[in-house]
């Protein structure tokens, strides 16, 4: 097991054409440290550079500047196949010549360890996938879950110091997935190699990591415990990546005692009121997560009408517009409810809000105010 530091590391793609060359930076000063056996994954939207971190860090990159650490060897000039990690990749490129057997042996042979050990590695790994009973078998031969599984093998066979994971759930159906991803869970809490996980996926970010690094144009935009992010979001893009359904972004203005959204007012806590002081009289987005938006007939605040209702079985999913004006267009809100509570598209009701639980972002730069 072995530590990994980033440190400052830019990586710039160049792009030319016919008449100029243009400098695209994949990835932008990026620093930190993901400690010994430590699982962090790397979150963000398509082409926020996670796969170009992790490549680099593997070594299949080559970084622009910064330095990169391996335990306390900096590996900037050390070739992919002597830093000591495994990449596993969505599509899992197995050998299909080799059984299975072959395939998880394939990585010690290379390093010359006995023919005994090998065996041995290679049955005690084939158990703890479950995979032992296809050992005899080639890729062609197994489902796509399977192959997954003899891919994860592999690398952990190998007992690097490092495993790099990208996007190695990506090509399984959702139940399988899901019990992929509990599995990993499992293995990485009793081999408890460094991992580093990219995904684009929230829920496997939420679930997996103990620490989330999130990113955005090939930068970090925020690193942090899942909860930790997903409570504390340090900018929109956040609070809008992380959470399933999205948090609701509502334009409003605060007037100094209450928002105003839509033409319509919607009581402010006394405790909100000082934070939102500073941005009194502008217009700002307003966030608030499904789940703190609530169908309360007693103590509604916002009245909207209802657009989609989707029953889920346990709850209902619900889409609303809050009305336009002449000044404002109608805005989307999103939320849950109780299937005892289901509404009728058409309806109008009115939607309470969780005070406590609200955001509120720079219009402009995106940034968390309160
Ligand atoms: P995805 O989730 O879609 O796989 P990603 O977050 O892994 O995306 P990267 O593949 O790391 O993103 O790409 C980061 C940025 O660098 C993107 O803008 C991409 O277009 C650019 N990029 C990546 N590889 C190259 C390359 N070989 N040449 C030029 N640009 C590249």
């Amino acid at each position: 097991m072995a530590k990994v530091r980033l440190e400052r590391i830019t990586r710039q793609f160049v792009r030319s054409n016919a008449t100029r060359e243009t400098s695209n930076a994949g990835i932008a000063d990026i620093t930190f440290e993901v400690p010994d056996g430590a699982f962090w994954v790397l979150v963000g939207p398509s082409g926020c550079g996670k796969s170009t971190i992790l490549r680099t860090i593997a070594g299949l990159e080559a970084a622009t500047s910064g330095d990169l650490y391996i335990g306390d060897r900096l590996v900037n000039q050390i070739p992919a196949r002597q830093r000591d990690v495994a990449m596993v990749f969505q599509n899992y490129a197995l050998y299909p010549h080799m059984t299975v057997a072959e395939n998880l042996a394939f990585g010690l042979q290379m390093r010359r360890v006995d023919a005994k050990a090998t065996q041995e590695r290679v049955e005690t790994v084939a158990q703890m996938l479950a995979i032992d009973h296809l050992l005899d078998r080639k890729p062609g031969q197994l489902s796509g879950g399977q192959q997954q599984r003899v891919a994860l093998g592999r690398a952990i066979a190998r007992q690097p110091q490092v495993f790099l994971l990208d996007e190695p759930l990506s090509n399984l159906d959702a139940q399988l997935r899901d019990e992929t991803r509990a599995e990993l869970k499992r293995l990485h809490q009793q081999v408890g190699i460094t991992t580093i996980y990219v995904t684009h996926d929230q829920v496997e970010a939420m679930t997996l990591a103990d620490q989330i690094v999130v990113l955005d144009q090939g930068r970090i935009q925020q690193i942090g415990a899942p909860q930790t992010i997903y409570a504390q979001p340090a900018n929109r893009m956040i609070a809008t990546f992380l959470g399933s359904p999205p948090m609701n972004i509502l334009s409003a203005v605060y007037d100094g005692t209450a928002f105003q959204i839509n033409g319509q007012t919607v009581p402010c806590s006394e405790l909100l009121r000082d934070h939102l002081q500073p941005i009194a009289g502008r217009l700002y987005d307003l966030g608030v997560r499904p789940e703190h938006v609530h169908i309360t007939p007693d103590t509604g605040h916002l009245t909207v009408e209802i657009s989609v209702v989707e029953p889920l079985g346990r709850e209902v999913a619900v889409r609303a517009n809050v009305p336009a004006t002449e000044r404002s267009p109608q805005q989307a809100i999103a939320f849950q409810c109780h299937p005892t509570q289901c509404p009728h598209v058409g309806d109008r009701l009115l939607l309470g809000l969780d005070f406590d639980q609200l955001f509120a972002f720079d219009r402009e730069t995106g940034d968390t105010v309160y």
